[in-house]
């Protein structure tokens, strides 16, 4: 039994909808063992922009700190939102992860077995995947050489005699190649204890790099097999044996494009949860953030068709790795294949002979699968 401080950041479009059902499966996990969740929400994304001025407050920045874990919704894509703002939504998240050092991101893969038809990869390849793709966030071609470096901004545009040309930069130091590397090993020891780095130690310097300190690092988890792979050879690799995978771990840009190939192995962007965590020590444990992976769905926005599960599951992992309950983290997994199991889909799911339920429907019928 523990007392748990939650910041929570619904965002925009669906991400109030799908996060107020993580937090309805997140009371029934307090019900039945007994924890008690205290949620500081504040406003992030559009939400923020138009009430406060910033894509997150300083104020709200602090909360985040100060809380023992981050719930995020979506970001981004409000009608409403003309963008003739300066401030992007877009901008809460690298001010998050900047402000908090969150460096790592994690992805699991684990498609249920009665949503395999629901993918478009064939089931007998699909059947059995379980991975999850360690992605470095902080740094790579994401950040370019501009000191301060500057998210999401092409590092420089020159003008030329032949016109306009431009140049990103893709700088890693082996501080940061070692300790993404570090996150991949201890993960795959609590898995099936295999890692593979994924680079393009062919053409590019960084990657040298990086295979040579993972190759170090390596070293001191002989327990766990440890392979490098080419990043084309793993993009292929991906949909012709995913269950040859258990770890991933890669570049920023890398992660980014891999971990949107391994979603369709799920069947959904509304199945796949996703955690970023840093070194920032806690009293349960280590400070994360934990978000769907899909972003703000304007088109379905405020219809209630949106799938909560991959919020419901963030949930899960945010009670994992920064509160260390994995028996409570089981428990909601568990009660999700149970409603699916049952036949219960939401509309991005549904097929024939299911029913379909609205948002808010499906995070009733898993909270009360809890419950039991
Ligand atoms: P999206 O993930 O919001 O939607 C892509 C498609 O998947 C849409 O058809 C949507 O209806 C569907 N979808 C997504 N989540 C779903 C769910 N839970 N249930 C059912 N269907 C779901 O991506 P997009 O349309 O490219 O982006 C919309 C906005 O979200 C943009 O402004 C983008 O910048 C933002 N975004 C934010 C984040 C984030 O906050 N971390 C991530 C990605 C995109």
């Amino acid at each position: 039994m523990g007392n748990y401080t939650i910041a929570v950041l619904p965002g925009d479009g669906i991400g109030p909808e799908v996060t107020d059902e993580a937090i309805r499966v997140l009371d029934a996990v307090a019900s039945r063992f007994g924890h008690s969740f205290t949620y500081q929400k504040r406003l992030v994304g559009v939400a923020a922009i138009e009430a406060e001025g910033d894509a997150i407050s300083d104020a709200s920045l602090q909360v985040c700190q100060q809380s023992d874990a981050i719930l995020f919704g979506a970001v981004g894509g409000l009608p409403s939102y003309d963008g003739s703002h300066k401030v992007k939504p877009e901008q809460a998240l690298f001010k998050l992860r900047k402000g908090l050092q969150f460096f790592a991101n994690l992805r699991p893969v684990k498609p249920l077995n009665s949503l395999l038809s629901a993918s478009p990869i064939k089931s007998e390849v699909l059947r059995g995947t379980d991975l999850v793709v360690v992605r470095e966030l902080t740094g790579g071609l994401y950040y370019g050489h501009l000191e301060p470096p500057v998210p999401g901004k092409p590092s420089e545009i020159r003008q030329t005699q032949q016109g306009k040309s431009a140049i990103d930069t893709l700088l890693y130091s082996e501080a940061e190649i070692e300790r993404i590397l570090r996150v991949a090993f201890e993960a795959a020891r609590d898995r099936k204890k295999k890692v593979t780095s994924v680079d393009k130690a062919n053409v590019l310097s960084s990657s040298v790099l990086w295979r040579q300190v993972a190759n170090r690092v390596a070293a001191d988890y002989p327990d766990v097999t440890f392979e490098h792979m080419l990043v084309d050879a793993c993009a292929m690799h991906l949909i012709r044996k995913p269950t040859n995978f258990d770890v991933i771990v890669t570049e920023n840009l890398f992660g980014d494009i891999l971990t949107d190939e391994a979603s369709m192995l799920a069947g959904s962007m509304g199945m796949l949860p996703s955690a970023s965590l840093g070194t920032r020590e806690t009293a349960h444990g280590r400070l994360g953030l934990y978000e769907p992976i899909h972003g703000s769905a304007p088109d379905i926005a405020g219809q209630g068709k949106a799938n909560p599960i991959a919020a419901i599951l963030s949930a899960a992992m945010l009670l994992q790795y920064s509160l260390g309950l994995k028996s409570e983290a089981t428990a909601i997994a568990t009660a999700v294949e149970q409603v699916i199991q049952a036949g219960y889909r939401t509309e991005d799911l549904s097929e024939e002979g299911t029913e379909v339920l609205k948002t808010q429907e499906m995070g009733q019928k898993i909270a009360a699968a809890l419950a039991q």
